[in-house]
């Protein structure tokens, strides 16, 4: 099947300023203005070409950041330090003090406790609900509530979130469908089938190679441009920065993504099935003998899945 998610992945070309078929690394913490005009401008948050300061953005960031937008049919992507830099920025940015999430109660740990725990400085209460309940979502959101959040693949229980039906459901309340994809890239596309954030860790199927830790928020410019506001974008402020070079490892990573996506599926199913066929008890969405069986055949892109 030819998708669009990666079709636009593969045509984007970025060659470093010599020509190299990478694009080359900047390795500068901060960079000059030849007009104050133009630094003036960029405080303003009128950023397109110009750098500030790499806490801010960094042309090898906004690479990486361009080739995850393609992956997830987003307007744009900004990448951090890690994927729960990723994730608080996203939440601290939707939440302010006595606001409410609804967020699915099956979800990385770092994640669950951040919510569970961490937010109670902020008087910021979360429901944790059966995200494959569509009606005990809608119970649970109340005129406080700032965001839907969910996995589309839970980690690690891989309780598989009908995002079609949660979008449809953020979007009657008016309210953000934010969407972790780090276990399904490429296989998923959250983005296209509503949710209006999508987030990920790419310390894990995006990079690969278990050497780095990153993570990225992909969404509308204007979200992602209000993450780095200097004057009170999360991103921004909370500082959770991702190095240059760092930044220009996982983008190179990032060729072989769909390659290795296929193989880890493949493998997956077929160990699975033996499993299964052994006798032992199997979790994996790929059975028909897994309850979210019926919403990922539905959702996901059969070439990655
Ligand atoms: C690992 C993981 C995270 C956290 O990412 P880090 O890069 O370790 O901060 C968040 N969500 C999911 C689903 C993960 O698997």
């Amino acid at each position: 099947m030819k998708h669009n998610a990666t079709d636009k992945i593969q045509e984007l070309h970025n060659f470093g300023e010599f020509g190299g078929v990478n694009p080359s690394i900047s390795d500068s913490s901060t960079y000059t203005f030849l007009s104050a005009k133009t630094m003036f401008d960029t405080f303003e948050g009128n950023t397109e070409g110009c750098y500030l300061y790499s806490r801010h953005s960094s042309p090898s960031n906004l690479y990486l950041g361009e080739a995850l937008a393609a992956l997830e049919g987003t307007e744009t992507a900004n990448v951090a330090a890690s994927g729960m830099g990723a994730i608080t920025a996203v939440i601290l940015q939707l939440c302010n003090s006595a606001d409410h999430i609804v967020s699915s109660r099956t979800i990385y740990g770092g994640t669950y406790a951040f919510m569970k725990n961490f937010l109670r400085k902020f008087n910021i209460s979360t429901s944790f609900v059966d995200i494959t309940k569509t009606e005990l979502v809608e119970k649970a959101i109340t005129p406080n509530t700032k965001m839907i959040f969910c996995e589309s693949i839970s980690n690690p229980l891989l309780e598989v979130a009908d995002i079609k039906a949660l979008s449809k459901l953020a979007k009657k309340y008016n309210i953000p469908l934010v969407v972790d994809n780090t276990f399904s890239p490429l296989s998923i596309a959250p983005g296209k089938l509503g949710a209006e954030i999508v987030i990920h860790s790419l310390t894990k199927f995006i990079n690969g190679t278990s050497d780095s830790v990153a993570g990225a928020v992909c969404g509308t410019k204007e979200f992602c441009l209000s993450l780095k506001d200097v004057h009170d974008g999360a991103g921004m402020l909370l500082g959770s920065t991702l190095d240059s070079l760092r930044a220009s490892f996982i983008l190179k990573n990032m060729r072989t993504l769909h390659i290795r996506m296929k193989k880890h599926s493949e493998n997956a199913l077929y160990l699975a099935q033996k499993f299964e066929k052994d006798g032992l008890r199997v979790v994996y969405p790929g059975l028909k003998s897994h309850s979210g069986y019926h919403t990922m055949k539905k959702q996901m892109i059969t070439e990655y899945g």
